[in-house]
């Protein structure tokens, strides 16, 4: 039974986590990069660590949530990571979002210290991270699945086991395909809406009840009513998932054209500086080039 957990990567996703496992009676350690992030934690019973090897000595269970391949080199990989610290007999799971391929080299590494690894990916943001009402997808050994899936229900409203590993990793970037395209299809509607002198308000009555409605459309969409970009699902972080969606359909020759389409109204959104608000502020690449700002009563 998993007692003991260490997380890693306190960011807007991590944070709700390691919270939930607090609430859910675990033993937890903590680190992040920047240090004061892991304050609250201790207030609230967590050991703090000083570096991802530290972190990791003597739980059952390790997880993390780290933006990029990049930091995923660095704290996994780096000196001081994990697996300088991790030991025969723990269990890794890594939730961010990254290539099937990384997933694939965290396995091998950890396999080679006789350490077992989930690839076990999200949907669902800040709010979901919070209310432990993720939708969690899982790959790996099924056995190691089942031993962490009580941890998993803790944090999520439903848990998937996607068979071996770097098959969770590969199902997010499918699911993050679609929450690219929606994102990209609200952005455009809205603008030709407002272009068009319809009431947006009105607008979003029907995208809220019409077939084609969906909660990301209807949330997204009114917030960018309210002009709120505060960010639950970073833009610089969409941006980072469309290079990888692209990057893992090439590599399988399967086309994704219009992922190409929102990718370049992404980076042009980044370019415009608003890389740091939520990825709905996409849509300001779009009214600068149309001459408008889509905007509620
Ligand atoms: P975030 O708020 O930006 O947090 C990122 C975390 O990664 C922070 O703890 C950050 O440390 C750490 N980090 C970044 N680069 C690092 C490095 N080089 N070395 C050490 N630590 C590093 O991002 P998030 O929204 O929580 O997302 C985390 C992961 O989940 C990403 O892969 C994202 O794509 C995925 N995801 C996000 C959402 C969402 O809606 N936000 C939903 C599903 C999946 P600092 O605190 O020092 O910056």
């Amino acid at each position: 039974m998993i007692k003991t957990i260490s997380y890693l990567g306190l960011g807007t996703m991590g944070s709700g986590m390691a919270t939930n496992l607090l609430k859910a009676g675990y033993g937890l350690t903590v680190w992040d990069r920047s240090s004061e992030k892991c304050e609250p934690f201790a207030r609230k019973g967590a050991r703090l660590a000083n570096t991802p090897a530290d972190a990791v000595r003597d739980v059952d269970l390790v997880m993390y949530s780290l933006s990029n391949d990049q930091a995923i080199d660095e704290v996994v990989f780096g000196s001081n990571g994990i697996l300088s610290g991790i030991n025969k007999g723990q269990i890794a799971i890594d939730i961010s979002t990254v290539l099937p391929a990384t997933s694939l080299r965290e396995q091998q590494a950890y396999a080679e210290r006789g350490v077992d690894f989930l690839d076990a990916p999200v949907f669902g943001s800040k709010q979901e991270s919070a209310d432990a009402k993720l939708w969690i997808m899982a790959a790996g050994n099924k056995a190691i699945f089942e031993k962490v899936k009580p941890v998993l229900t803790k944090l999520g409203q439903t848990v998937h086991y996607f068979g071996k590993n770097g098959n969770a990793a590969a199902m997010k970037l499918v699911g993050n395909l679609i929450v690219a395209l929606e994102m990209e299809a609200l952005a455009e509607g809205l603008v030709l809406a407002q272009k068009a002198g319809l009431d947006l308000n009105t607008v979003m009555e029907v995208v809220k009840v019409a077939d084609f409605r969906s909660p990301l459309l209807v949330s997204n969409g009114q917030n960018i009513l309210k002009r709120n970009f505060s960010p639950s699902f970073a833009l610089k972080l969409m941006l980072k998932d469309a290079g990888l969606i692209e990057k893992f359909a090439e590599s399988l020759q399967s086309p994704v054209p219009a992922l190409r389409v929102a990718e370049k109204n992404l980076e042009s959104a980044v370019g415009l500086g608003f890389g740091q608000e939520n990825a709905s502020a996409l849509i300001k690449a779009l009214e600068k080039e149309a001459g408008v700002e889509v905007k509620g009563r």
